[in-house]
């Protein structure tokens, strides 16, 4: 049989980047599959993401990933933008389509898949979300097309708060309010489904909880968190104990780590594979 040394490119570009988990879990996927692909976790400052996004386009990559700080930066270097990445206003994921880079975001789509694999279902519900950066609007976007009805987004910083009630009130069919987030907050009682969208609670902080009234939380709601590492949060522990559903930031991650496997592979990625993986790497 012929054989061919030739590796498909992947990868991320981020600043920083060195705590990210994603290429494990990438890797483990391709190894399952049997796939010559690699995916690459570099390092690219702002001012050097053009040339970055040029280099992919020339070594022929696949597709790759964006975090911080490129998500809405990258957007006038490609070619064009899904839907949902339009939608958001923002990229994780670049992938080819007919030799052209099209820009998507699957932060959102990865949250309601791992709510769906913990049998929550969106249509009706009411979302209450803390945060509004980019993974607090990524999910509100997602869930609002997945047939959420109603948004409570509480944030500290005002104008960002109230610019993601507002493009959730005008972009989709749901209704959205902003809650000002000053000392404690408290959460409304109609809330299905509570989201920490904020950065609290990562790791080194880990003993750190979004500043909320605890008692608030019932058993009625499923509580969910965005921050993955350490994956059962503080935050998480303390809506349990209330008697609260809870799910935690990795399925998410997997999630979306699995729809870009899919976009840049053109086959279904081995999901069990790539959360057990994701697993033994923050454990
Ligand atoms: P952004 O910087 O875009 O947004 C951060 C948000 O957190 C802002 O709304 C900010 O509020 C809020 N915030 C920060 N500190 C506090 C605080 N002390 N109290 C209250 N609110 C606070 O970040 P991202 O949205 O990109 O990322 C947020 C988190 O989501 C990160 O931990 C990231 O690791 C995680 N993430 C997880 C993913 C997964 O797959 N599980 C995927 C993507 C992200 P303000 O506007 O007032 O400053």
């Amino acid at each position: 049989m012929d054989k061919n040394y030739r590796a498909e490119l992947t990868g991320v570009l981020g600043d920083p980047v060195d705590d990210n988990p994603t290429g494990v879990v990438e890797e483990a996927a391709f190894a399952a599959l049997g796939l010559n692909y690699r995916y690459i976790t570099c390092r690219v400052g702002i001012n050097a993401l053009e040339d970055a996004v040029k280099g992919m386009r020339a070594l022929g990559a696949r597709g790759f990933n964006l975090t911080m700080p490129h998500k809405i930066a990258v957007i006038p270097y490609l070619d064009d933008l899904t839907e949902a990445a339009r939608l958001i206003g923002a990229v994780n994921t670049v992938f080819v389509k007919d030799g052209r880079y099209i820009g998507e975001n699957t932060d959102g789509k990865g949250f309601v898949r791992a709510l769906r694999d913990a049998g929550i279902t969106l249509a009706g519900k009411t979302v209450t979300m803390l945060g509004a950066g980019g993974a607090a609007r990524a999910i509100c976007m997602e869930c609002a097309l997945a047939g959420a009805k109603a948004f409570n987004i509480i944030n500290r910083d005002a104008g960002r708060g109230t610019t993601l009630a507002e493009a959730i009130h005008l972009r989709t069919k749901a209704s959205a309010a902003y809650l000002p987030w000053q000392g404690t907050a408290p959460i409304p009682q109609d809330t299905d489904i509570l989201v920490n969208g904020t950065c609290v609670g990562l790791r080194p902080h880990q003993d750190d909880m979004p500043a909320i009234i605890y008692a608030d939380i019932h058993s009625g709601m499923t509580v969910c968190d965005v921050v993955f590492n350490p994956a059962q949060t503080a935050f998480l522990t303390e809506a349990a104990l209330r008697g609260a559903c809870t799910v935690n930031g990795l399925g998410m991650l997997a999630g979306q780590a699995a729809l870009n496997y899919t976009l840049w592979t053109g086959v279904d990625a081995p999901f069990d594979i790539m959360k057990a993986a994701l697993k033994r790497e923050l454990e």
